[in-house]
């Protein structure tokens, strides 16, 4: 009885599949980069005080309590195994936010990655939300009015790491608008939109800098066939949300609409459709889109009478 209680369970003779069962129970969403340690940890305390210990503070340094975080020191096997399941099944969420992204000072740190994650794991991912938490001073530019889309280094920095993913199935963007006393958040979230909206698709000219050409009504067709001059480069985004680091009322967002061509439209809150967008959005149109639906605006009409 001594013994078996010394000797490790023999886990790698199991077959893949009731391995992949026992990785499936401690499955999680990873994070990008990994949420800081609060008071109440999930995961084993032996973990987070290691964690703290290691860093030297709680605070300022990124560590995670996430409980299958010790499989990765398991074998290399485990982890590869254990990653091509988190690929399959989770959703990744990768985070830009002032406090893990600063702008280039250098066009050489524009080369810098945003994320710690392996272009392997990019190449596999299925399902990713993208979270841009920003502020009109990370758009780079004095007066974010007469900023062009392709003028925006941290949408470059993006859109370089995001072409490595070849797989994914649903990419989300949400774009979080910190307040401050000089821009209205509109300029954050309409440069955000404008930047990475067509993101590998063929009127894309983020990253080429090239105007491409769209025959009128032949936007759907080009879009679907797939490549412009230089061909698209990295995945597309299926719906860009919206929000502030305030109270608001409740932002509309941009959805890809499959009944027309996965074009991109507005829908509310509650679901309807507001209007469709064109290859040109301007921030006049964007402002009216952003609150506004008919549908909503009738029915409130109706309940009045
Ligand atoms: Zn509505």
């Amino acid at each position: 009885m001594q013994n078996q209680s010394n000797a490790p369970f023999p886990f790698m003779q199991l077959p893949p599949e009731l391995r992949d069962m026992v990785y499936e129970n401690l499955l999680e969403d990873p994070h990008y980069p990994p949420p800081r340690p609060c008071p109440k940890t999930r995961g084993p305390s032996w973990l987070s005080s290691m964690a703290q210990l290691g860093s030297g503070s709680s605070t300022d340094t990124e560590t995670t309590s996430h409980k299958s975080n010790f499989l990765f020191l398991a074998s290399k096997q485990i982890y590869a195994e254990y990653m091509d399941l988190m690929c399959k099944k989770t959703t990744f969420h990768m985070t830009v936010a002032p406090h893990n992204y600063t702008p280039p000072a250098a066009p050489a740190e524009e080369e810098e990655d945003i994320w710690q994650i392996s272009p392997q794991v990019l190449k596999k991912m299925k399902r990713c939300d993208i979270k841009l938490v920003t502020t009109s001073t990370m758009l780079g530019v004095s007066d974010p009015r007469n900023m062009k889309p392709e003028e925006w280094a941290l949408a470059r920095q993006m859109r370089r790491q995001l072409s490595e993913v070849e797989n994914i199935s649903e990419l989300n963007l949400h774009v979080k608008a910190i307040g401050d006393p000089l821009w209205n958040p509109l300029w954050v979230w309409y440069h955000a939109t404008e930047a990475l909206r067509e993101m590998g698709s063929s009127s894309d000219h983020g990253n080429e800098y090239v105007k491409v050409d769209v025959v009128d009504g032949e936007l759907g067709s080009v879009a679907s066939s797939g490549s412009g001059p230089s061909g698209p480069s990295g995945p597309q985004f299926n719906r860009i949300t919206f929000s502030l680091d305030m109270w608001s009322p409740g932002e509309n967002y941009l959805m890809r609409d499959r009944t027309n061509n996965n074009q991109w439209a507005w829908w509310c809150l509650k679901g309807h459709c507001v209007g469709q967008v064109g290859p040109e959005l301007t921030v006049r149109q964007f402002c009216s889109w952003l609150y506004d639906c008919p549908t909503c605006y009738s029915e409130e009409n109706d309940d009045d009478k």
